[in-house]
């Protein structure tokens, strides 16, 4: 079993949201256009995010709002409530990691002068201004280097981060992630959809290898 990693890559720092919303605004980066369908890649620069969801964060939402799923969650394709797509005749597994839609000025969903969701708000949200950079090595461990995001206002302000909770809090995301995923690699791997090798693709997907790991 491969060995999963959680680091936080930075010394002491202090952090206390000053509640800009800035980080309510975010769109995804140029590195996904290579695997959204051209005929989508309008569409998806105006609709999406990069507040990536559990399935977890889906239906707490969900009961939260009464909203349906596909009323607030995007995906790099159709939402379906399946996240793996197969591609190239199985050889490439991406998963198909599901985000909060925004409005039209690439606000999220939910922002209205501030979280209207903010007690059910994703594990994502909860995160920020801190991310995490998936990295599997060669012999199949797994690394999870968490940094921050210097540009939000909140950093250097407040109480010292507690690195540990902010690990504990990137290992429950990782690992809920892996429970959504799991069951559709397994159906599709005994359907034989997927083909010995193939290598499976997260977080940037197509971006290299040193982001892809076998199955
Ligand atoms: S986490 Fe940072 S960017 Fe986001 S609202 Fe708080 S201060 Fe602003
Ligand atoms: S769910 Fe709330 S905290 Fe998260 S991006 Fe949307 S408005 Fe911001």
């Amino acid at each position: 079993m491969p060995r999963v990693v959680v680091k936080a890559i930075f010394g002491n720092i202090r952090f206390q949201c000053q509640r800009c919303g800035s980080c309510c605004h975010h769109k995804r980066p140029l590195e996904f256009d290579d695997l959204i369908p051209a005929e989508q890649i309008e569409d998806f620069w105006r609709s999406s995010n990069l507040i990536y969801l559990t399935e977890k964060d889906v239906h707490a939402i969900s009961n939260r709002t009464g909203m349906r799923p596909p009323d607030f969650v995007d995906t790099l394709y159709d939402y379906s409530e399946c996240y793996v797509k197969i591609e190239d005749e199985g050889r490439r597994v991406i998963l198909d990691l599901p985000v909060l839609k925004s409005k039209e000025d690439t606000t999220c969903v939910f922002y209205q002068e501030g979280c209207s969701i903010y007690s059910v708000r994703p594990i994502a949200c909860r995160l920020f201004p801190f991310r995490v950079e998936e990295e599997t090595l060669d012999n199949g461990d797994i690394l999870l280097n968490i940094s921050y995001n210097p540009t939000c206002p909140g950093i250097g302000k407040g109480k010292m981060v507690d690195r540990k909770k902010l690990e504990g809090l990137v290992a429950e995301q990782f690992l809920l992630r892996t429970e959504d995923i799991s069951p559709h690699i397994q159906k599709l791997n005994s359907s034989g959809e997927i083909a010995s090798g193939a290598r499976i693709y997260r977080t940037l997907p197509g971006r290299g290898r040193k982001r892809s790991s076998s199955i």
